[in-house]
């Protein structure tokens, strides 16, 4: 069987991609092979497309860390043709063809089936993004976070994870402060649910350790010195939760909020949650997530705009979610 797929290659230290015929054959080892419908542009994909992290471990190679689909052939008998299934992360853009492509072969122990009522498409338009929102929500529940705890901030607020931990934390009841640097998007992230925009120049330049109490839990999406001054600003027995490196990775701090404070901060991973975890947030979003809301975060583009779209996302200039449909 052949059918298109974005393709990575590399010359002298060079990625480039380009939009191939590929044969099932040359599919990477699984026992579930799946028709894609959709896969996403995430952050990661910028840095594994344009080379800025290391992350695409051999070449060739179909980027991709995420696809939704319908399985055409399994030989697990868990899953049989034509479920409904998603896959966030594992080995996909590393050593493991990815999502950019018509078919995909992966284990089966990495697949999610997809809850009622989400599609195919709503849980690529959710993507890994908007799962490891669900994943930093979870962490500031398990660490006692309730709507009654106080604000909660959101940073990184128009990007993917920003965008969609605001509509899932409003829908819950909680007040959401969104920090961005876009200001003029200040009318999308009210609609998405945010009480109160603030500008992230607030908090991109280290200040005192502890300061003014300001928020009872956080979604960082940031690090940096973001994360630094998120922490100095957060309520005592507050929680804050880090998944990301906008910023940069760095964390030039001090341990005075966990210390004085008994802040609690959560590290969130995606790539290698447990299954039990993926389940839950999965579940959770099919629950929690205004789909209406969802929506005005998404624009959908084919596999021939991945490469241009995944500068532009580590440039900062997407706001949302980036669908790709790979048909
Ligand atoms: P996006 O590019 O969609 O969003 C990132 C947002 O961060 C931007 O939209 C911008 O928001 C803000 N930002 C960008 N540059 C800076 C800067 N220099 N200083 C402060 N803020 C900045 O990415 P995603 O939402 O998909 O991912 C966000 C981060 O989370 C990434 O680092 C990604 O790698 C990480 N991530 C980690 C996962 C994990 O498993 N740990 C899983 C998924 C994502 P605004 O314009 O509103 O300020």
């Amino acid at each position: 069987m052949q059918f298109k797929a974005l393709l990575a290659t590399k010359n002298n230290d060079t990625i480039s991609t380009s939009v191939v015929d590929f044969s099932e054959a040359d599919l990477s080892p699984g026992d579930v092979t799946v028709a894609v419908e959709y896969s996403t542009v995430n952050y990661k994909d910028g840095l594994a497309l344009t080379g800025r992290m290391p992350i695409i471990q051999s070449f060739p190679l179909i980027p991709g860390i995420d696809f939704s689909g319908t399985v055409l052939k399994s030989t697990n008998p868990e899953f049989s043709v034509g479920d409904s299934v998603l896959v966030n992360g594992w080995a996909l853009s590393h050593d493991h063809h990815g999502g950019y492509a018509q078919v995909a072969r992966v284990k089966s122990e990495w697949l999610v089936k997809i809850p009622k009522p989400l599609s195919t498409r709503d849980v690529m338009a959710i993507g890994t993004a908007g799962y490891t929102a669900m994943l930093s929500v979870l962490a500031l529940e398990h660490g006692g976070l309730t709507p009654d705890s106080g604000d909660v901030l959101v940073t990184g607020a128009s990007g993917g994870v920003g965008s969609i931990a605001i509509a899932i934390l409003s829908g819950l009841g909680y007040r959401v402060i969104a920090s961005t640097g876009r200001l003029e998007e200040t009318d999308y992230l009210k609609k998405l649910g945010a009480a109160e925009v603030i500008d992230r120049q607030e908090l991109s330049v280290v200040g005192d350790p502890v300061a003014n109490e300001r928020w009872a839990g956080a979604v960082d999406s940031v690090g940096s010195n973001t994360l630094v001054n998120v922490l100095a600003q957060t309520k005592y027995r507050g929680v804050v939760t880090t998944c990301g490196i906008a910023q940069g990775a760095d964390l030039p701090g001090s341990v005075l909020p966990f210390v004085l404070r008994n802040v609690t901060l959560a590290g969130i991973d995606s790539v290698n949650a447990p299954q039990t975890l993926r389940q839950q947030a999965w579940d959770r979003l099919a629950k929690d997530l205004d789909l209406n809301k969802l929506n005005s975060t998404i624009t959908t583009i084919g596999l021939s705009q991945v490469d241009e779209v995944s500068r532009l996302v580590l440039e900062g200039k997407i706001r949302g979610r980036t669908l790709v449909d790979v048909n």
